[in-house]
């Protein structure tokens, strides 16, 4: 198989070392422990932390608790908050060329597809911004003339977040701008892998003019930074995206002080394709959408439905095509599919390939990892003659392999649509509106495309049915999961009541 590969060349590299902040200070934390990123597409040590202790944790808990109770953030106007959240998003854009930087190397993604994520992320730091302005609870006053219903919406708190290695700004941007819309304060925990892009962010914050302790960013495991972060009394929601695993984890942990926990998990999303589809833009969408990021990715279209007249024409057409895409050094900015995030994730990526074949399937295209001299890379792998029991059909596989299965019958394409746990995402591709519509409406996803697949806006609410999660990002409602509703109910006139007769 003929792939175009781009092996990873480096000048003038340096490692990056970060600091934690909490309640407004660069610090090392308790006891100086660090931990080092080794860059997965490189295998040079890309970036060097300091990692939080217990009492670091508590720390940043309490400043972002000190922030909200008596800090000036959730009692400053809407239009104050929108000023400092506007200011980070122009410091986002001066500073796109570091943050682009920080996250192509310690993720392994490529650097012209995270160009295009911090502009993504910059659009939304301006979305929540306006939204800061326009938050607003509601009235009744049709309660009769002794009673005026008021609705407040006021922020919930101080919210833990959390986040993966596959979309280090981008995700982190999906959160933290929202929170701080609604006037909440936060402890921000990346992915102990690629926390460089967030600690930047930190610095950015401070200088938009974001008071102290009302952003805490503090850097270590899941299990001993992550874990303090979604059980601690102080915290009063956890806002979360990482596997399903994890994610159910997070919610046990809040269960015991009755945290509000939202989840973005994971995905195994179909593409489903009628024979009247337009099989041009379908191949170059099903390309696209499966191994974009190297297939780590939530949203990944990792399971084709094809109609079975038209699968062997599709198939060709999605072989020819991924044969051409780029692979190898994120920092080329021609590379189009970057670096596998782990050896580790690398081999339990290949071992779903070696269990899918001992299944039955059939290795359509490449199958095997690359040694491009340093670093750990896949090629894209096309898997034909998926049945809907394999594990690759039904799991989350968070690499550059496509599935691909057949149908006979709309309702059959349902039904293998709906056979899995998750339900992040979908696509349906037919001239027929009806077709689409029918189809839309029965896949049970949080976000359906008709003959497109994987775009988005700011103002489209995001996340997933079943395992894939609970609760929405993006969107006009995102601020508002970031607050409580208050009843304000306010008597007028003189009260009657239990011993005062009522006229
Ligand atoms: P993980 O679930 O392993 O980790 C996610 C985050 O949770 C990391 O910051 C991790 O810390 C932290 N964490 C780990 N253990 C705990 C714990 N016990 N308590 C609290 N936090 C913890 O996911 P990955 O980082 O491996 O990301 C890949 C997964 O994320 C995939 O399965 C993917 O589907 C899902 N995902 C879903 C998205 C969605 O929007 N639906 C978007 C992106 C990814 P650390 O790693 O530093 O130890």
């Amino acid at each position: 198989m003929s792939i175009a590969v781009r092996p990873p060349t480096l000048k003038d590299h340096s490692v990056r070392e970060f600091d934690m902040l909490i309640d407004g200070q660069w610090v090392a934390g308790e006891g100086g422990r660090t931990l080092e990123r080794v860059a997965p597409s490189h295998g040079v040590v890309a970036s060097r932390y300091h990692i939080a202790a217990r009492k670091d944790v508590e720390a940043a808990i309490a400043a972002a608790r000190r922030a909200f109770d008596t800090g000036p953030w959730p009692r400053m106007r809407g239009a104050e908050r929108a000023e400092v959240l506007n200011r980070t998003a122009d410091l986002i854009e001066k500073h796109a060329d570091e943050i682009a930087f920080l996250d192509a190397f310690e993720a392994g993604k490529p650097i012209t597809q995270v160009r295009g994520e911090i502009a993504g992320a910059v659009d939304i730091w301006r979305y929540a911004a306006a939204l800061a302005r326009d938050l607003h609870g509601e009235s009744y006053n049709t309660l009769g003339e002794g009673t005026l219903g008021v609705v407040l919406r006021e922020p919930i708190g101080v919210v833990s977040i959390i986040t993966p290695w596959n979309f280090p700004f981008l995700i982190v941007s999906q959160k933290l701008p929202f929170a701080l819309a609604a006037g909440c304060t936060c402890v921000v925990k990346p992915s102990e892998l690629t926390s460089g892009s967030t600690l930047l962010l930190g610095r950015l914050l401070i200088e938009a003019g974001l008071p102290a302790g009302a952003v805490n960013i503090v850097a270590g495991t899941g299990a001993e930074v992550g874990a303090l972060m979604t059980g601690h009394a102080d915290v009063d929601m956890v806002s979360f995206t990482g596997s399903t695993g994890v994610g159910r984890l997070t919610m046990k942990n809040a269960a015991d002080t009755l945290k509000k926990v939202s989840l973005e998990l994971g995905g195994k999303n179909p593409q489903i394709v009628f024979p009247d589809a337009n099989l041009e833009e379908f191949a170059d969408a099903a390309v696209f959408g499966a191994f974009f990021n190297a297939g780590e990715c939530c949203n990944a279209g990792s399971r084709l439905i094809l109609h079975k007249s038209i699968a062997p024409e599709a198939l060709e057409r999605i072989r020819a095509l991924s044969q051409r895409v780029r692979v190898g050094d994120p920092l080329d900015p021609s590379t189009q599919v970057g670096a596998i995030i782990t050896p580790e994730h690398l081999a339990k990526v290949s071992a779903y390939v070696a269990d899918a074949k001992a299944g039955g399937a059939a290795v359509a295209l490449g199958g095997e990892t690359l040694d491009l001299g340093a670093g750990q890379f896949m090629a894209p792998t096309i898997l034909d003659r998926v049945t809907p029991d394999m594990a690759v059909a039904r799991e989350e596989v968070f690499g550059p392999v496509l599935s691909v299965l057949t149908f006979e019958t709309m309702d059959e394409a349902i039904a293998i649509a709906n056979s899995v746990d998750y339900g992040l995402s979908a696509s349906v591709w037919s001239a027929s509106m009806d077709t689409c519509v029918k189809v839309a409406r029965s896949v049970r996803a949080g976000t359906i495309w008709t003959n497109t697949f994987m775009d988005g806006a700011s103002e489209l609410p995001f996340g997933g049915y079943g395992q894939s999660g609970l609760g929405r990002e993006l969107g006009r409602h995102a601020v508002e999961d970031y607050t409580e509703t208050k009843t304000l109910n306010m008597h007028l006139g003189p009260r009657t009541g239990w011993w005062v007769p009522r006229e």
